[in-house]
């Protein structure tokens, strides 16, 4: 658990950052890790009253519990409505594999699924935050954005990279990108933002020199 921001704890589900949840003001969480990550997910948010769960798509690996810990706290889920039917079905919105090996991926790629409620751009989630658009990675994705200090929780939208070879923000790999122009204009429409802070679903938070990184991404890429 690190505080990244006013009210904003990464939650770590992997070593080195590699997969993240956040909770808002110890009443929002959002995304839920990998199915196997139940207990641990619970443990972190044993003494919280959870009341809303929002999950910036419906990838397994951000998920994988939330039937679980939705059914424990009682919690209201929201996601993107693009991305509804494949989280009631529990499979992952498709990424970009040839397409003989699509039923092979949403065959194996599956978790205990439920019916949500649509998040849509501009919705209030709490703590400040609002939903912002951004679709690319997956059709329904989302990010969320806190205006008055600048700090957004990208979600897939962007990857954080920190190690000996490179460090920064990034796009998803191209496997990662099946609609790869909106991932582009959801990255361009991130950078005209200016976050100060960018959280990610993987990769350590980005705290310095964030809006000029992220609009020399846009830049590179547009
Ligand atoms: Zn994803």
């Amino acid at each position: 658990m690190q505080t990244i921001a006013e009210g904003v704890i990464r939650v770590s589900l992997a070593p080195r950052a590699a997969l993240n949840a956040y909770l808002i003001d110890e009443r929002v969480l959002v995304d839920t890790g990998m199915p196997h990550q139940r207990r641990r997910v619970s443990r972190a948010l044993r003494d919280l009253d959870i009341e809303r769960i929002v999950l910036t798509h419906a990838h397994v690996d951000h998920a994988g519990t939330v039937a679980a810990i939705s059914a424990e706290k009682g919690a209201e889920v929201l996601c993107g409505a693009a991305d509804l039917a494949d989280l009631a079905a529990g499979v992952s919105p498709p990424i970009k594999l040839g397409r003989p090996m699509i039923p092979v991926q949403r065959a194996l790629v599956r978790y205990r699924g439920l019916r949500a409620s649509p998040l849509h751009d501009g919705d209030e989630v709490g703590g400040g935050f609002v939903a912002v658009k951004t679709r690319g990675h997956s059709p329904g994705h989302h990010s969320l954005w806190r205006e008055h200090d600048g700090v957004l929780i990208a979600g897939d939208a962007l990857i954080g990279v920190s190690n000996r070879l490179r460090t920064g923000v990034f796009r998803p790999l191209a496997a990662l990108r099946p609609d790869d122009a909106s991932v582009t204009r959801s990255i361009q429409r991130l950078a005209e933002l200016r976050p100060k802070v960018i959280a990610f679903g993987h990769g350590p938070p980005l705290v310095q020199d964030a809006a000029h990184q992220l609009s020399a991404l846009a830049k590179m890429i547009g």
